[in-house]
Formats: structure tokens, C-alpha cells, sequence
């Protein structure tokens, strides 16, 4: 409450609830007031207007959803009972007050025979709640576990046969049972701790760091990320603090998955991102595994707003909520998916599975019978062939026929007769006119008008009186030709990509090669 920089400036309001409306809900914005005082030394107060409207209610406020120890052990409880053939529970150790330290594995890789560089297992470790206050954390972590426990789920059975994943949902169990914001029962901030461990006050850290050296020290693992969740109380958004690296292709290859991430995340916030080598920040998980980890390892702090995030650009605050918190743990899971594929560790799965679903299949020329293998993921031999899909879905022109009998099962009463709502006509767009058959046909009597209505320029036979009735339309996407660009890497940075692509180059490539072929030959002569 002390700093300057705090999102209830930006639009953050507490949280209430209360016996009988027992769902957390946001104040409104204009009963919350956060400024200087004076009358308290020029702190920062925070104050707020509330009617208890119920004499017998019980009313909490609360800075963000919390998350408790135990409402960790019913949920782990509950998921345990629901997939007990994908999740696995256990216990890495005790905390100073005896609390259990859980640990989650999902893991279905088949161990290979034998153990050799290039059949390693990957492994990914995710780490939450050091810092007790921040519970959107657990929500995160909450919704990653949701999602790759699903036992029938394509994605998280691709994920949990090809990488191993190890949670612990809970670094701090008695910080979050005695409800401390930052610190351990004993007062020690432990993410400020990882360069000073010991078994008897950071008996947590020490378990999680064993078991990390000894995966990181085995031939049969390799550790690729190390991601440890946090919650961030005066940015918005979400975003990721990673490490410097004095090597290059160190740090370019630390660079690949918050890049990967950005793209899977609406509420991602490229400008709050931070990659450094900070000496205060050295106790810090992020900073410490760097050293004390091998080169392998990539760890990052992800940051997650404990207010909301700004839509697209604009300054318009939405809030988070619970499921807000968990769909950035799923798109976590996403970003793995799609770092696992690209680093040929997961199958390419056929181009059917990659293409968006939104509004059912697409409709293309393809008959239904080819998507029968849409929900299985094909096991493909290992090549460094990059994978580049063309989407039709978004590029397909609609070809509209006011004649053609093909026999296209796609027909659609489109713009004529009474579609639409309440009788309205809809009439076709004028993109669609353009490149329609009618159109086409017209063209070969009179001059072509594309920004007037076709259908005016069809050329009527002598003696027809009667306007002749039109058919429904048929629709067919078709997709467009594919263009080719002919790009010349040597000239980009002599004349620019214009001069590369203009075809300039290619002509005088031609012209060098005419001269070479007319001195051998009049060498010859
Ligand atoms: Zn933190």
C-alpha cells in the first residue's frame, strides 16, 4: 500500500462477499478512493464506501480471489478422484509447520529401451505460491492442471506421452495458511532465498532444488523449463521476466517460448516484459537456476496482474476473474504444445487438427470421409522439415452461380425470397458479386462494371417480356491460387525488399549469364 505505482489507480477495486452471496465480487469503481494523505504522514490510503445491507450476514473483502491451503487439498482431492489414471500426487517434503509440500506428475512417456543423448525424456517444472498473497497464481496453476489432466483430451495426451510435467502448486504452505503476503513462518521472503538455502528454514526451497539437480544431473531427463508463477500487484496484464545471457544463441534460444506465449494470450503485455541480470534479484528462482542449473534449463518468472488486463491496444481495463486466471494455466499448456512441435519433440499432427474450428467444419471440396483421423495425433518420423500450413478458411472467395447445375450438395437461399429476419431481404455483399458466375458470363457481352449490381448487365434475349426468375444461389469456396514471390535474400539489404521482389534482380542474373555464354562461345570460335 505504501508504493505510488499501484493498479487501484488504474480502475482496481476490492473484492466482497458475504453468507448469502458467497461468489466474490468486485466494488464498484466509483465508491473506491486511493490517494496521498496527509493526516497519515503522506502514505497512500486506500478507502472505500460499503452499505452492510444484512444484519446477520457475514461480510469478507479480499485484494484478489484468494486460495487457501485447504481449499489446494480439496481441490487436489478432488481431481485425484476424477483422473486417477493421468494424475499423481505426492509429497516432495515438509514445511517448518509440517504442512505437506504436494507435487503433481503427470507423466505417460514410454521409457525408451535404451538410454541415449538423443532419447532423452523432457521435463517441464512449474512452481507457484512462494509469495503467499499472490493467489491468481494458484488459479493459473489450477487451470493447467485442469487441462492436462483431461484423460481424453488430444492436446493434453500428446502433451503428457511426450514431456513430463512436474507441479508444485504450493511453495509456501504455511505463508498461505497463516495468510502472510510475501514472507515464511519464520519471516523470510523465500523467492529472496534460493542463494541461501537451508534444510532447517527453507526446508520447501531445499526439496524442490534436490529434486531439480537430480533431474538436471541425470542422463535420462532433461529439464527444459522452469516457470514459477507469480502474481503481480501494480501491472497489468500478463507477462514474463526472464534472464540475460552474455552468449547470443544462449539468449536468442531464452527468448523463443515468452514469444511463443505472447502469441497464445489475449491479455499478454509485451511491455511490462523484462529479461535482466539484476544483483538484487539474485536470490530470486529465475536468477539463482541460471547458475546453479545446467545450460539447458530456461527458467522464467510468469507474471499475472492481480487487476485485470487492457484489451487490444486500448485503454480499456478488463478484469480478471477466476476462470480468467485459469485459461491463462491452458494457454500455458498451449504454448508447450506448440514449443514441443516446433522442436520436433511432439508428432505434427495432420493439417485438419491445426485448423480453426470456429463455426463448424469448413466448407471446402473435401468430402467428409478424410477427417476421420481429425481427433488422432499421427506419429510422424523425426525430420527438421519446417511445417508450413495454408490456411484456405480465411482466404476462400465465394463464387456465386446463378446457372450452374453441378450437383454441389452446398446450396443456400441466399438474398432471395424471404430469408432473413422478420422478412427482411439480405442482400449479398458486393465482394461476392464480383467475382460471381453471372458476372463472368456477362463479360463476355458488354463491359464489365463490378461496383453496380450484376444482375443489370445480364443481357436479356429479344421478345422476353417477363423478368426471368432467379434460382437460388449455389456457394462454393474455392481457393484462390497460390501466389509465388520470387525473393532474393542477397539483395535485401543492398536495395530492400522492393528491389528484391521486382524482378530487376532476376533479369540482371539473366543478362550475366547471356554475356558469360556469348565470350565462351566466341572464345571458342
Ligand atoms: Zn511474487
Amino acid at each position: 500500500m505504501n508504493k505510488s505505482r499501484n493498479l487501484f489507480k488504474d480502475g482496481m477495486t476490492p473484492l466482497v462477499k458475504s453468507t448469502s452471496r458467497p461468489k466474490w465480487q468486485r466494488l464498484p469503481r466509483c465508491e473506491v478512493f486511493y490517494y496521498k494523505s496527509p493526516v497519515h504522514q503522506n502514505h497512500y490510503v486506500l478507502s472505500f464506501a460499503f452499505g452492510f445491507d444484512k444484519e446477520d450476514e457475514v461480510y469478507q473483502f479480499a485484494l484478489t480471489f484468494p486460495y487457501s491451503y485447504s481449499k489446494m487439498q480439496a481441490y487436489l482431492n478432488a481431481v485425484e478422484l476424477k483422473f486417477p489414471e493421468t494424475f499423481e500426487r505426492s509429497s516432495l517434503g515438509m514445511s517448518i509447520q509440517n504442512r505437506k509440500l504436494e507435487l503433481i506428475t503427470f507423466d505417460d512417456v514410454k521409457k525408451p529401451e535404451k538410454m541415449d543423448p538423443k532419447n532423452v525424456i523432457h521435463m517441464v517444472v512449474i512452481l507457484a505460491r512462494i509469495h503467499p498473497g499472490e493467489s491468481p497464481a494458484s488459479y493459473v496453476v489450477q487451470g493447467l492442471i485442469e487441462f492436462l489432466a483431461a484423460a481424453n483430451q488430444p492436446i493434453s495426451k500428446a502433451l503428457r506421452e511426450h514431456v513430463v510435467f512436474k507441479i508444485v502448486p504450493m511453495l509456501n504452505p504455511d505463508g498461505v495458511f497463516l495468510g502472510n503476503n510475501r514472507c515464511n513462518v519464520i519471516g523470510h521472503d523465500l523467492n529472496r532465498s534460493w542463494n541461501k538455502l537451508s534444510q532447517y528454514t527453507h526446508p520447501t526451497l531445499s526439496a524442490v532444488m534436490k529434486m531439480l539437480k537430480e533431474y538436471d544431473n541425470s542422463s535420462c531427463y532433461q529439464v527444459d523449463f522452469v516457470i514459477d508463477i507469480h502474481a503481480h500487484s501494480s501491472l497489468t496484464g500478463t507477462f514474463i521476466y526472464g534472464s540475460t545471457y552474455d552468449n547470443v544463441y544462449r539468449y536468442e534460444r531464452h527468448l523463443v517460448f515468452p514469444k511463443l506465449f505472447a502469441t497464445k494470450c489475449e491479455d499478454f503485455c509485451q511491455e511490462h516484459m523484462m529479461f535482466n541480470a539484476d544483483d538484487r534479484k539474485s536470490g530470486t528462482a529465475r536468477r539463482n537456476f541460471v547458475e546453479a542449473l545446467s545450460d539447458n534449463v530456461n527458467t522464467y518468472t510468469l507474471e499475472v496482474s492481480m487487476c485485470g488486463y487492457l484489451l487490444n491496444g486500448t485503454n480499456i481495463l478488463t478484469q480478471y476473474t477466476e476462470d480468467g486466471y485459469m485459461r491463462i494455466g491452458r494457454n500455458l499448456a498451449r504454448t508447450f504444445l506448440e514449443y514441443y512441435r516446433f522442436t520436433n519433440i511432439l508428432p505434427i499432427p495432420p493439417v485438419d487438427e491445426l485448423r480453426p474450428r470456429k463455426g463448424g467444419r469448413p466448407r471446402t471440396h473435401r468430402p467428409r470421409a478424410r477427417s476421420k483421423t481429425r481427433s488422432e495425433v499421427r506419429v510422424r518420423p523425426k525430420t527438421t522439415r519446417a511445417y508450413a500450413p495454408i490456411s484456405y478458411t480465411d482466404l476462400s472467395i465465394c463464387y456465386d452461380s446463378a446457372t450452374s447445375e453441378d450437383g454441389s450438395p452446398v446450396r443456400y437461399m441466399y438474398g432471395h425470397g424471404n430469408a432473413g429476419y422478420g422478412g427482411l431481404r439480405m442482400r449479398p455483399h458486393i465482394h461476392q458479386d464480383q467475382f460471381s458466375l453471372s458476372n463472368i458470363q456477362a463479360a463476355r457481352f458488354s463491359n464489365l462494371d463490378f461496383t453496380s449490381d450484376f444482375r443489370l448487365k445480364i443481357p436479356k434475349a429479344k421478345g422476353t417480356v417477363q423478368e426471368p426468375k432467379m434460382p437460388p444461389i449455389e456457394m462454393l469456396n474455392v481457393p484462390p491460387k497460390p501466389h509465388l514471390t520470387i525473393i532474393d535474400f542477397n539483395q535485401l539489404t543492398r536495395g530492400g525488399l522492393e528491389e528484391a521482389t521486382s524482378g530487376k534482380t532476376i533479369e540482371r542474373e539473366k543478362e550475366k549469364i547471356r554475356r558469360h555464354t556469348f565470350k565462351s562461345s566466341s572464345r571458342k570460335a
